[in-house]
C-alpha cells in the first residue's frame, strides 16, 4: 500500500506565504487561553490548567500544530499540546528531573551521562511545549539561545574531553534557533578533532515542518555527518508538509531516525504504532526508539504501564518488519540509563539448551556450543580503540 499524506488544514484567513514561513509560525505562537480559544472549544479541565498550569510548565504551540490538532487529531494531538487540570493533581511518581540530568551537568548546558557522548542544550525554547516533556526542569524558561560566556565554557568542556565522540544538540528545540546560530554551533563542533558524530533532537518537523528549508539542509550537509532525531508520536502528525520536510533531509544526505513516546490514550495501540512507523519507514525515516514516558511532573495521566507497552510490542512482533520496529525502551529514573524492554520468548533452560515459543506459537530449542568451545578472534588492531571508548568519560 502506498501512503497518502494530507495537506495541513490552514485557516482561510491566513495567507499561504505566511503559513509556509517558519518565523511567522513562531511569531504567531498560541500562548494564552484567549489564543487557544480561537482554535478550540476549551473544556473546564483545560481552562483550569491555564490558571496554574503555566507555572508548572510553559504553554505554547504553533498555529500549524493547533490547526492539525483541532482538525485531524481526533483528540490525541490535542492532549499533547493542551494543558489539563490533571497536570496539577499529582500522582504515583512525579519527578522534576526524572533522568537525573542535574547531577550529570559538569558545565553550563552540558549533560554528560554516557561515556562517549554529551547533550548540549543550546536553547530552552520550543515551538510547542509538549505536556509529556521530560526536561521540565530546564525547558521553556525563556532563557533562549545560550549566552556567550556559557557557550564558551560548554565548548571548552567538549574540547577538553578527548574521549567524547558524539554531541547531541538538544534543548529546548535546537531548530528554533536561527540558521546563522546553528551554522556557528555546528562549525565550532566540527573544529574539534575528536567529535565524530553530531545529532540534532527536534520536534520541528512535527510541529513546524516549514522550518526545514533548503538553506537549513545545506547547513546540515556542510557539517556532515549530522543525524536528525525526529519525534513523531502519532500517524496524524504526518501531513504532506511533514513528509516533504523529512524527504528533504534524506535527499540531502541527512539520515533521520524517529523517537516516539508511548502515551496513554494518545498512541498506546498497536494499530497506531504500526501506522506511524510504516509511514515513517516509507519516507526513509528509521523508527529508532519507542520510549516509556518518563515520570516527569504532571504526566501521570499521560503515562501508560510497562505491561501495556510490552503487550503492544508483543502484538507487533512478527507482523511489523524489523526495519519498521522501534526499540521499546525505558529510561531508568535518576540517571540509570536506557534499558530495552523485549517480549520474553524463552520458556525454559536445561544446561546449554534453551526452550522458546515464538511469536506465533512455534516451539523449538536452541542448543549452544559448550563453554569450552567458545573462542575469541584476534582483535588486537582494535583493542586500544575499544579501551579508550570504555574509559572515555574520564579522559581529558
Ligand atoms: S519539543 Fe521536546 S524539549 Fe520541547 S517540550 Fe516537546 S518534548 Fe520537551
Amino acid at each position: 500500500m502506498k501512503f497518502v499524506f494530507p495537506k495541513s488544514p490552514k485557516p482561510d484567513h491566513i495567507a499561504q506565504s505566511d503559513w509556509n514561513n517558519w518565523t511567522w509560525q513562531l511569531r504567531h505562537a498560541l500562548k494564552t487561553q484567549a489564543d487557544f480559544e480561537k482554535h478550540f472549544e476549551l473544556s473546564e479541565e483545560e481552562v483550569a490548567a491555564f490558571h496554574g498550569g503555566k507555572e508548572l510548565f510553559n504553554i505554547r504551540t504553533t498555529p500549524y500544530y493547533a490547526s492539525l490538532a483541532s482538525a485531524r487529531g481526533g483528540g490525541s494531538l490535542r492532549q499533547i499540546l493542551m494543558p489539563h487540570r490533571q497536570e496539577l493533581e499529582g500522582g504515583t511518581q512525579q519527578m522534576l528531573d526524572p533522568l537525573g540530568e542535574k547531577k550529570n551537568n559538569p558545565a553550563p548546558r552540558v549533560i554528560h551521562r554516557y561515556s562517549d557522548r554529551v547533550l548540549f542544550l543550546i536553547t530552552d525554547i520550543c515551538s510547542v511545549y509538549c505536556r509529556f516533556c521530560t526536561r521540565k526542569h530546564f525547558t521553556g524558561q525563556e532563557q533562549a539561545f545560550i549566552k556567550n560566556e556559557e557557550y564558551e565554557q560548554a565548548l571548552a568542556y567538549i574540547r577538553n574531553h578527548t574521549g567524547l565522540r558524539e554531541v547531541i544538540l538538544s534543548g529546548g528545540d535546537p531548530l528554533t534557533v536561527s540558521d546563522a546560530q546553528l551554522d556557528k554551533v555546528l562549525g565550532d563542533l566540527r573544529q574539534i578533532e575528536h567529535i565524530e558524530i553530531i545529532r540534532i533532537g527536534t520536534r520541528m518537523p512535527v510541529v513546524c515542518p516549514m522550518r526545514v528549508t533548503d538553506d537549513l539542509v545545506k547547513i546540515l550537509r556542510k557539517h556532515k555527518p549530522v543525524y536528525l532525531m525526529s519525534h513523531f508520536n502519532h500517524p496524524n502528525e504526518l501531513t504532506e508538509e511533514a513528509a516533504i520536510a523529512l524527504e528533504k533531509f534524506v535527499d540531502n544526505g541527512v539520515p533521520v531516525m524517529n523517537q516516539m513516546v508511548l502515551l496513554n490514550g494518545i498512541n498506546n495501540h498497536p494499530a497506531l504504532v504500526q501506522a506511524l512507523n510504516r509511514r515513517l519507514l516509507y519516507l526513509r525515516v528509521k523508527p529508532y526508539y519507542m520510549f516509556q514516558c518518563d515520570p516527569s511532573i504532571g504526566t501521570d495521566h499521560l503515562r501508560t504501564s510497562i505491561e501495556d507497552s510490552l503487550e503492544i510490542q508483543k502484538e507487533l512482533w512478527g507482523h511489523l518488519s524489523g526495519l519498521a520496529m522501534p526499540h521499546l525502551s525505558v529510561d531508568i529514573p535518576q540517571g540509570g540509563g536506557k534499558t530495552y524492554l523485549v517480549p520474553n520468548f524463552q520458556v525454559g533452560q536445561e544446561g546449554t539448551t534453551r526452550h522458546f515459543v515464538g511469536w506465533d506459537g512455534v516451539r523449538a530449542e536452541y542448543v549452544s556450543p559448550s563453554a569450552e568451545k567458545i573462542r575469541k578472534p584476534d582483535a588486537s588492531m582494535y583493542e586500544e580503540e575499544w579501551l579508550m571508548l570504555k574509559n572515555s568519560k574520564n579522559r581529558t
